[in-house]
């Protein structure tokens, strides 16, 4: 695949981000092909939720919050484009109506409300027949979570989490999907599982999704293309074939 003639529903340009004097992305430039499964493979503090920040948009409500705290200077230098348009400083919230939709890490569910209204609250940019048609693909895409529907999400395991925090988010109708490390602190038997659903998401839905994970093992057989940061760079592209040719790939992200 030439990556200049792809169909890409996002586009990376030339990213600099800093907190403060300390540089978190340094130069990444990427392309996301529309209706695939994009990966984003990094170590610890990679550089992994800083950029899933900045193709959300959240790094933008992160730099007003610190601004109002006297807290450290968030800056970024580069373009996001979607669909073709310059989104860089749109607002999040504008992003999501879009249906750039982004499901942070550590499957942030609100613990003290149940499944069914955490599902719901997802809801909010949708329409009332996308509501229920999208409440019903959830469940039967997560069955798991059909006779937990009235407790509160708080004492769900951290699969069912997971798949509650990705119900979430179709529920608000993404056309894009960001899911930052979803397989985190997830059993072997449970990361397959979701990684499943994650491709039966984009195969059944033509959704796209770009996902972010340490360990590129459990995701490797749902993703179409990757990219593996290092200190805040992309240091190797591929498909998942050309990545899993890769000796020092295998051995870093795969371990094999
Ligand atoms: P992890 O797997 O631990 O979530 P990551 O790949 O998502 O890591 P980031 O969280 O994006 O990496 O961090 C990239 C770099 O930026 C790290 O050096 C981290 O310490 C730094 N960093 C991230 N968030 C902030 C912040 N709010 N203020 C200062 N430095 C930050």
């Amino acid at each position: 695949m030439s990556s200049n003639n792809i169909d890409a529903i996002l586009e990376v340009k030339d990213l600099l981000v800093y907190y403060e004097n300390a540089i978190a992305i340094n130069n990444v430039s990427l392309k996301c092909p529309r209706g695939k499964v994009t990966g984003v493979f990094g170590a610890n503090s990679a550089g992994k939720s800083t950029l899933m920040h900045t193709i959300s948009g959240l790094i933008l409500d992160m730099r007003i919050k610190e601004e109002r705290r006297g807290g450290e200077r968030i800056t970024w230098y580069g373009d996001v484009l979607y669909n073709g348009k310059n989104i860089t400083n749109m607002k999040p919230s504008d992003r999501a109506k879009e249906g750039l939709i982004l499901s942070p890490e550590r499957r942030q569910v609100f613990p003290e409300s149940s499944t069914m209204e955490n599902i719901k609250i997802g809801g909010y940019l949708a329409t009332r027949e996308e509501a229920k048609k999208t409440m019903e693909y959830v469940f039967k895409l997560f069955p798991e979570l059909i006779n937990l529907k009235n407790r509160e999400a708080g004492f769900l395991s951290g699969g069912e989490q997971q798949m509650l925090a990705i119900g979430r988010a179709l529920m608000a109708q993404p056309k894009l999907l960001l899911l930052d490390e979803p397989l985190l602190g997830l059993a072997p038997s449970i990361e397959a599982r979701l990684a499943q659903a994650i491709k039966t998401i984009n195969a059944e839905t033509g959704i796209t999704v770009v996902l972010s994970e340490q360990y590129a093992r459990p995701v490797f057989p749902i993703i179409d293309y990757g990219y593996v940061l290092e200190n805040g760079s992309i240091v190797l592209e591929g498909t998942s074939e050309e990545l899993m040719d890769n000796p020092d790939v295998l051995g870093a992200y795969f371990g094999m």
